[in-house]
């Protein structure tokens, strides 16, 4: 009998310690030994989580601690079962789970392969051991004289029988395991103990072999004498006299069911998602070789489609993992109904999948799959009484036009999944030039991380002007960032910190400065009742949670709600992002005023804004540009105006930049006015000798 595994005996060999900033370039180009996986920790030695080598290869040039997966598995405890490993691989979907001693350290790493691993090392040693153990048996009965102590001691069973095959000799391992006691089985037949799972042929060649060579060894399956059947390893010998005739058959066997059922287990998972039973991503490259193999013996084509969900993880978030994972087992199902049998459709974890379409290479036959699955996706669904609506991004790269290796091929599947994602197009071919963009942005990213912490982001502020009489009412804050000297346009850098969730970060950091230097401003420059609008991305406008989040900044640094004011961008009201909704819904009760940017750049209406409470429209810059020579522009602007005023909002008009538009603005009876006429965005300290000299001659405004 096998002795019982735990999983401290079954750590995974191939795995490195790296930190979290490092990059898969960094660490293996170094490296000789293979690397399965990598255990990420941060600069105070804390583990972060794991990150296996093909999802790092994938992207050579991203940090370690942006490619640690959402749900980061749980570590287990080394002393563990292996079914309880099991569990968790199959609870927490990974292939890769941490180790930890009884003191909570980590210890390593343990895989479904290192379980499979050691389980046949296990099978292996056993074997030999039962080798070992019927030569010494046989050299005893050969001299006749039984060891009885050997034969009882061992953990495997055995039984001996004379030529007829009659038993002759049992131990007690034998009865632990068939239930059969010594008197009970003397004088029987083996075949006593036969399940009938195996037919008459199987026990033919078993003879057979046996008498041909001296030997048989296999998987059997046995009745106890309870009735159960179970598998066992089974290894026979012949023992001869002296005149060669065989006078004795040495049976010794182990029960293997236990490990048998974890390896059938194993098997599974090693191919099949547990949640969707998709192929995972183990088979998924399998197929995805032999479909290439194959095309490229036939001089064929094929797509390969990445999948994944938008917003996928505001459902986690907003209703449980339970509903997350029903949501992921009923997408996999519309995608398995739209695509044909001999396609290949895998869940690669999280939200991705990928489809390997056979035999198609045209645009048109890959957008109508695209389209079919996209349009499926997107139906609603009721799951536990919600209705949830999720889309699809899908990315579509062709074999061979876009690559002629599978490393390429999924890397510009994915590259056209990204962009489908920024476009909001919802399906995206791959073409060449995608991946140095993306390159540049994950560049970004890693920079925009080392920036914060490293202090290269600092605030410009931009005055905006009353145009009644010229007095300075606030200043618009706007977020700079100063990277290796070069200063890099928020343009630039908000949308990717928007896109890798970095904005929650990069926003919190400005928020709170802006609250500070506003702070210290008012205490050099106490007359003037500064109002300070922050932009927020609509990402950053998560509900109630983060609108308290700001109520406590405002709360800790005694910061009036009623200064400052929120700018958003029409974008959000159109799309009417729950979120976003209860944010604004919020924010009238706290006094802080809101103000919708880049009016009249999106769709919105006049009508629309009146369901939220908003208090300044700002009309954008391009209508402000064109305003002395375009009359379409000034009508607008005359009409947002007048509009605004019926509905008791404010105007602000931005980018004014000619003296011209100046008083076009105010004679068309604009509130307020921000641009680089009246100042550009500057430091907080320029901010207080601007505002120094507004009160003496309420300065150029009104002069002008
Ligand atoms: P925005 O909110 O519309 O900001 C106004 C932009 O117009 C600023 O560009 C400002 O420098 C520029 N501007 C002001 N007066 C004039 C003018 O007279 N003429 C012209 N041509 N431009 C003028 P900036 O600072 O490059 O910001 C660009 C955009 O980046 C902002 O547009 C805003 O959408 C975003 N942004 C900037 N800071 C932040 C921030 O802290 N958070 C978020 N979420 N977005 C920000
Ligand atoms: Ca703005
Ligand atoms: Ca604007």
């Amino acid at each position: 009998m096998i002795s019982v595994l735990h999983v401290g005996d079954c750590l995974c060999l191939f795995w490195l310690k790296v930190e979290s900033f490092q990059k898969y370039n960094d660490v293996v180009e170094v490296r000789n030994t293979p690397i399965k996986v990598f255990a990420v920790f941060d600069e105070a030695e804390g583990f972060l989580g794991l990150v296996s080598s093909s999802d790092a290869a994938l992207f050579p040039n991203r940090i370690f601690a942006d490619l640690l997966v959402r749900r980061a598995p749980t570590a287990i405890r080394a002393d563990a079962y292996l079914d309880q490993a099991l569990a968790q691989f199959r609870d927490d979907r990974c292939d890769f789970l941490p180790v930890e001693d009884v003191a909570g350290k980590f210890i390593g790493v343990i895989s479904e392969l290192s379980l499979f691993a050691t389980l046949t090392e296990q099978e292996r040693q056993s074997r030999e051991a039962r080798e070992g153990l019927i030569l010494r048996l046989k050299e005893e009965l050969e001299y006749r004289k039984m060891a009885t102590l050997v034969f009882e001691a061992t953990s495997e069973g055995i039984l001996i029988t004379d030529d007829t095959p009659k038993i002759i000799h049992v131990n007690q391992a034998f009865t632990q395991t068939t239930g059969y006691t010594l008197e009970e089985a003397v004088g029987q037949n083996p075949n006593m103990l036969q399940s009938g799972q195996q037919g008459q042929a199987f026990y033919e060649v078993m003879w057979r072999t046996l008498r041909e060579s001296g030997s048989w060894e296999g998987e059997i399956w046995n009745r106890r004498k309870s009735g159960e059947i179970y598998p066992e390893w089974l290894h026979i010998n012949c023992v001869r006299d002296e005149t060669g005739k065989i006078s004795h058959y040495v049976g010794v066997f182990s029960d293997i069911g236990p490990n048998k059922e974890i390896q059938q287990q194993l098997q599974q998972m090693a191919y099949y998602d547990p949640l969707t039973s998709l192929p995972n991503r183990r088979l998924f490259m399998d197929r995805l070789e032999q479909t290439l193999a194959q095309s490229f013996r036939l001089n064929g084509g094929f797509s390969l489609l990445f999948v994944d969900l938008n917003r996928f993880k505001n459902v986690n978030d907003a209703y449980g993992h339970g509903l997350g994972d029903a949501l992921l087992k009923v997408v996999a199902d519309r995608i398995r109904e739209v695509v044909r049998e001999s396609d290949t459709v895998a869940r690669l974890g999280g939200d991705e999948f990928t489809i390997i379409v056979n035999d198609c290479r045209s645009m048109i036959g890959a957008s109508s799959v695209a389209e079919k699955i996209r349009q499926m996706v997107n139906e609603p669904m009721v799951l536990d009484g919600h209705e949830l609506n999720v889309s699809a991004a899908i990315g579509i790269s062709f074999y061979p036009d876009d690559g002629l290796t599978i490393k390429d091929i999924i890397r510009n599947a994915d590259t056209a999944m990204f962009h489908a994602k920024e476009s909001g197009d919802g399906i995206c071919f791959y073409q060449s030039g995608m991946n140095q963009d993306m390159a540049e942005r994950l560049e970004i990213e890693g920079s925009i991380r080392r920036g914060l912490e490293e202090g290269e982001f600092w605030l410009a502020w931009q005055p905006q002007i009353n145009l009644s009489n010229g007095s300075f009412s606030g200043a618009e804050v706007l977020a700079r960032w100063r990277h290796n000297g070069v200063e890099i346009p928020p343009e630039k850098f908000i949308p990717i910190a928007e896109s890798s969730g970095l904005i929650d970060e990069l926003g919190d950091w400005i928020f709170r400065t802006a609250v500070r230097e506003s702070l210290a401003f008012k205490k050099s420059c106490a007359h003037c009742p500064l109002s300070v609008a922050i932009n927020f991305s609509p990402l950053q406008m998560k509900g109630e949670e983060a609108l308290s989040q700001v109520i406590e900044v405002l709360r800790q640094n005694d910061f009036p709600p009623e200064l400052l004011e929120i700018e958003i961008t029409e974008s959000v009201i159109m799309s009417k992002r729950t979120g976003a909704m209860e944010f604004l819904h919020r924010v009238a009760d706290v006094g802080i005023a809101v103000a919708v940017d880049d009016f009249g750049t999106g769709y919105s209406n006049l009508a629309n804004l009146k369901q939220f409470h908003v208090d300044k429209l700002k009309i954008d810059q391009s209508f402000v540009r064109d305003l002395e020579n375009n009359q379409i522009s000034r009508q607008i602007v005359q009409a947002v105006i007048s509009m605004a005023h019926n509905m008791e909002l404010k105007v602000l008009a931005e980018g004014v930049e000619t003296d011209g538009q100046l008083a076009l603005l105010r004679e068309m009876g604009c509130d307020y006015g921000q641009g680089f006429l009246l100042s550009r965005p500057v430091p907080i300290d320029q901010l207080k000798v601007l505002c120094a000299g507004c009160r003496e001659a309420t300065n150029l405004a009104s002069k002008r």
